[in-house]
């Protein structure tokens, strides 16, 4: 049987001290505990000297399997296929097709600028080498994800894209046909069936059949995200999207919003999973009560039912005293996913500077951007959305620089480059200009 009390007591945010507005919005302390970090070293680091024995043996440990498959063949990626259903089939053409078109306008441009007379600078946006796609799907396969990532891989034209994602639960092979359609559809080749913190030490260092990648895309629990965390530190290991964090939904809704629909939106993130963060902002008491009501009700209903209690359990109902009030807590806490159902979104939207997503009105649940709207679903949590953006086209490209200097450009920009040089005292930097302008002043003659 359910806890009775699954919802939490409305907060007055006006009647709190700034000491209590703080604690009111503060995340739950990451799991970074030493156990945690030192154990997926010592993953690391044997995935590192024994490779793909090592991928083996934890894919034994910690997913029960015996097998020692890695790889899918081609002949069971059309096995499992042949298994999946045609309207699961089309949903996932309508979320690539979307997620194509919004991602395919990111397309980054390269600029040419000339700075000075004879002076050429550009800006140049070049594609990722390799990168490696984590798939997680220990508790449920995740084919969205594989859209989110695989898509703008696929656009920025990646040369090498590596996907991993857990073992099947019978048989290593045996994944989701919903992940297999997907990065076929991605032009995804090679997937690999390892999960966890082995998956992302092999996608870091390379093993004998896992190809090493220059960065690590993709979700994941705690020992991926902290695998993740360990390996972008290490120069020879890869670059990682973004930090993570648990994922999280703040919902603003005003006096005439629907209490159901926010009601279902705060469920359906608590259903990710316990450590899920739920938070309710409304300048309504009744509406607030309303919600509550309906969360106890819908609840019931879902067959996640025990890991949303979990996430409720802290989930926050925050009262403020005007709509204003509501916007300053929204963009103090930073939310991952923002939903806003007020009668005056319009106006709001320019108001909020720190949310990662937001879904505007009463028909935009965030399951919207989640699956199929076209936005991408990667996106920074515990208030990293304050500098950090959401996953884009531009994340699989890396950005450099090309100048050239003609001979005009050169005695343009020589002079003031040789006063600057000797002002830092820095005279092999003044003399690298000097010698190229007094060989100009030699051709003169
Ligand atoms: P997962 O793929 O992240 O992890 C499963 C793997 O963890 C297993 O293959 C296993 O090798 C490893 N593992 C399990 N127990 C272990 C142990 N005791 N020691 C070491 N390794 C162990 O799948 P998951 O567990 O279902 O987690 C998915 C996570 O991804 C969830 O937290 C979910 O909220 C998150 N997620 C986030 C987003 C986002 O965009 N923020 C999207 C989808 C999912």
């Amino acid at each position: 049987m359910m806890d009775a009390v699954i919802v939490n007591s409305i907060i007055d945010w006006s009647a709190l001290s700034d000491v209590e507005q703080q604690a009111a919005l503060a995340r739950p302390q990451l799991n970074d505990s030493a156990t945690l970090t030192a154990q997926v070293s010592a993953i690391i680091s044997t995935v590192q000297q024994q490779g793909d024995a090592a991928l083996c043996a934890y894919s034994q440990q910690f997913d029960g399997l015996t097998t020692n498959t890695l790889c899918i063949s081609d002949n069971k990626k059309q096995q499992l296929l042949a298994t999946l259903l045609p309207e699961r089939k089309a949903a996932i053409e309508l979320a690539y097709n979307n997620i194509r078109k919004f991602h395919a306008a990111q397309l980054p441009r390269d600029i040419e600028v000339e700075t000075s007379q004879g002076v050429i600078c550009q800006l140049k946006n070049r594609a990722l080498n390799a990168v490696g796609l984590y798939i997680p799907g220990g508790s449920a396969p995740l084919p969205s994800t594989v859209l989110m990532l695989g898509v703008p891989a696929q656009l920025a034209g990646c040369k090498r894209v590596v996907l991993v994602t857990p073992p099947g639960k019978t048989q290593a092979d045996a994944i989701a046909a919903e992940i297999i359609y997907a990065a076929e559809l991605c032009g995804i080749k090679d997937i690999f069936t390892i999960g966890g913190a082995q998956a992302i030490a092999a996608l870091a260092y390379g093993t004998a059949t896992i190809p090493k990648v220059d960065k690590i895309f993709g979700p994941g629990n705690r020992y991926v995200t902290e695998a993740k965390r360990q390996v972008s530190l290490d120069s020879k290991g890869a670059a990682i999207d973004m930090p993570a964090g648990p994922s999280e939904v703040l919902v603003l809704a005003d006096a005439n919003a629907n209490p159901a629909f926010v009601a279902a939106d705060l469920l359906s993130q608590a259903e990710h999973g316990p450590d899920s963060q739920v938070l309710l902002v409304s300048n309504s008491q009744s509406l607030i009560a309303a919600v509550q009501a309906q969360v106890s009700r819908q609840l019931m209903a879902l067959p996640r039912q025990a890991i949303a209690a979990q996430a409720l359990k802290h989930s926050r109902y925050i009262l403020t005293r005007d709509l204003a009030q509501a916007v300053s807590v929204i963009n103090t806490y930073a939310p991952e996913h923002l939903i806003i159902q007020t009668d005056i979104d319009a106006e709001l939207i320019e108001q909020f500077d720190s949310a990662a997503s937001i879904f505007v009105g009463k028909w935009t649940p965030e399951s919207a951007g989640d699956y199929a709207s076209g936005t991408n679903h990667v996106l920074p949590t515990y208030g990293y959305s304050k500098t950090v953006s959401s996953l884009s086209l531009t994340d699989f490209y890396r950005r450099y620089t090309v100048q050239t200097l003609s001979e005009t450009g050169m005695r343009n920009l020589g002079p003031s480059i040789v006063t600057l040089a000797k002002a830092e005292g820095l005279d092999a930097h003044a003399n690298a200009v000097s010698i190229r302008l007094a060989a100009l002043e030699k051709c003169k003659e």
